[in-house]
Order: structure tokens, then C-alpha cells, then sequence
């Protein structure tokens, strides 16, 4: 029950309407039973610096940012952590008596399910495609697994050479940037193959960013992982499974970020399974 004690989280993002966060952070917040809600707060651009002067004014806890802040925060935070400055974005922002700080928690939700495999990262030879923000926090994570190479795949030269700019001082691991005619020869011996594209999305759903031809020539055993969670499975990922690849979907990197994120607010363990539960209702999955 939302009382006069309540305290307040949210995302902030233009939209919001789509975003599955509220469902998950209000199912783990009615599990634990504290008093706290979380709200979908759509902010404009233009009106960023006012939403936080209000967010400070009225005593917020913390918030999720979305498409198009993630950047934009930055300069309203006093402290921003070592992850998200590494990444270039912040995903998270928790209120401290120093004012507003802030991390990226994509990196720990993008990594959770593949740690949880034995798989040798330093054979590993790790292909992403697309080269936005999501790309960022995935390389981020590919270079915390020890990959032995990453090679991101674009279409646009200009933002490939800004991202092996960023990357030349994020990460150490060898990174390559291609079009994407290189792909024929960047699928074969590639152990991890990373979707950050919206190309399966709705309403593109019978797309995949890989032909069916190249997937063929997967190695046995190679991880296809999709950033997109609806629709599941993506027809990528399909694909990749009818060709012998471990698949991947963007729902546990989802739930996970999630987690993460409700951590730094409730300074407590956050209940996983029922954020995952709750999602998996929410889309159907269940
Ligand atoms: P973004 O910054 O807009 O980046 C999207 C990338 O995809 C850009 O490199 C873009 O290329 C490329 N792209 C878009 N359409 C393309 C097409 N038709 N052909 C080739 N390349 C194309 O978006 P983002 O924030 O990185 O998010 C990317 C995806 O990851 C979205 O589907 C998002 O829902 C998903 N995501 C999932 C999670 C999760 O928790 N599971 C978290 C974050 C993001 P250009 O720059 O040349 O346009």
C-alpha cells in the first residue's frame, strides 16, 4: 500500500510507457514488503535539468535512465562510478547526502548468464553486432571475461572510428572494428556472437542479423547472445540453435541490471527468481 512514507523510485526516459522495469522493481519491492514504489517518469530532454531539480525538491531515492539521458545525466551527478565513466553511460543514480550518483549496471546484467557457463574466454574470439550504446557496456564485459579478441561490426565508418577511439582507452583486450561484408570471415572462428542491434525487434521480427548461410558455419558450440527479450526466441537466435549454438536472450541481462540496480537502492539482496518470474508473466513467457 502507498502511504505518506512511501519512498519513491522510477525511470526516467522518452518514452517510458514501453519499459518493463516498473513491473519487475514493483513485484521484488511487494516481495520484500518495503515501503517504496516505482514509477515510469517520462522526461523529455529539454525539461532533463528541471526533472532533477524536482527529483532532488521532492526527495527522491533513486532512478533507472533510459533512452535519451544516459549521457545526459552525467553532469548532474556528483559522483559517477569507475564502470559507467568506463562505458560512457549511466543506468542507474541513487540519492546520497553529496548529492546524485551514478553507475551502469548493463555490464553486470549482460555478463550474469554467461559467467554461469565453463567456457574458455581466453580462446574466446567474440564478435558484436552493432556499435551503440548497448555495444559499449557488452564490450566492457567481453574484455571482463578475458576474451581473447572482440570485433564490432557497424555500418556507419565514421561511428565505427568514434567507438575504436573510446574503446583504445576503455578496454586492452585486441579490438577491431567492420563492416558488416566482413562477416563471412568474422563468424567462423568467432566463440561468441553478440546481437546489440534492434534488427528481430518488433516489427521486424522475421529479420535476423546474420543469415542463416553464415550461421551454418558456426562452430559447434559458439553462444549466439540476443539483447532483444521479446520477441523469444528471436529469429536469430532460432537460427543459431538449429545450428548448434548455445543461445542467449536479452531477458536475464534485463532482470539482472534490474537486480543490480535495486541493490544500491534497498542496500539488500535483491529476490532475482521474482523479478524474473514477474517479467516471464508479464510477456507471456510463463
Ligand atoms: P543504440 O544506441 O541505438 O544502438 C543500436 C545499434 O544498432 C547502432 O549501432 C545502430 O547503428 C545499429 N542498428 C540499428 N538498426 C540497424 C540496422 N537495420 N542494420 C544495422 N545496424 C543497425 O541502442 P542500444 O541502447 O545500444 O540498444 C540496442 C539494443 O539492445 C536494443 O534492441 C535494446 O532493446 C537492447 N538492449 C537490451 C538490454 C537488456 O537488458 N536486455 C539492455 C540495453 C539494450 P547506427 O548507429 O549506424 O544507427
Amino acid at each position: 500500500m502507498i502511504t505518506g512514507k512511501t519512498k519513491l523510485l522510477g525511470v526516467i526516459g522518452h518514452p517510458v510507457s514501453h519499459s518493463l522495469s516498473p513491473v519487475m522493481h514493483n513485484a521484488a519491492i511487494a516481495h520484500l514488503g518495503v515501503d517504496f514504489v516505482y514509477l515510469p517518469l517520462p522526461v523529455q530532454s529539454k525539461d532533463l535539468a528541471k526533472a532533477i531539480a524536482g527529483f532532488t525538491a521532492i526527495g527522491l531515492e533513486g532512478f533507472n535512465i533510459t533512452i535519451p539521458h544516459k549521457q545526459a545525466i552525467m553532469p548532474f551527478l556528483t559522483e559517477i562510478s569507475p564502470i559507467a565513466k568506463a562505458v560512457g553511460a549511466v543506468n542507474t543514480v541513487w540519492r546520497t547526502e553529496q548529492g546524485w550518483k551514478g553507475t551502469n549496471t548493463d555490464m553486470i546484467g549482460f555478463l550474469a548468464p554467461l559467467k554461469q557457463r565453463d567456457q574458455p574466454w581466453t580462446e574466446t574470439d567474440a564478435v558484436i553486432l552493432g556499435n551503440g550504446g548497448a555495444a559499449r557496456a557488452v564490450v566492457a564485459g567481453c574484455a571482463e571475461l578475458g576474451c581473447r579478441s572482440i570485433r564490432v561490426v557497424g555500418r556507419d565508418r565514421a561511428k565505427l572510428a568514434a567507438f575504436q577511439y573510446w574503446a583504445n582507452s576503455a578496454v586492452t583486450t585486441p579490438l577491431y572494428t567492420h563492416e558488416w561484408s566482413d562477416l563471412a570471415t568474422l563468424i567462423p572462428p568467432a566463440g561468441l556472437v553478440v546481437n546489440t542491434t534492434p534488427i528481430g525487434m518488433h516489427p521486424h521480427v522475421n529479420q535476423s542479423p546474420v543469415e542463416l548461410s553464415l550461421l551454418k558455419t558456426l562452430q559447434p558450440g559458439a553462444i549466439a547472445y540476443d539483447l532483444i527479450y521479446v520477441p523469444q526466441p528471436t529469429l536469430f537466435l532460432q537460427q543459431a540453435v538449429q545450428c548448434g549454438a548455445i543461445a542467449i536472450d536479452g531477458l536475464e541481462m534485463l532482470v539482472q541490471q534490474g537486480a543490480a540496480a535495486l541493490e544500491i537502492w534497498l542496500q539488500q539482496p535483491a529476490p532475482v527468481a521474482i523479478m524474473r518470474r514477474s517479467l516471464q508473466q508479464h510477456l507471456n513467457l510463463a
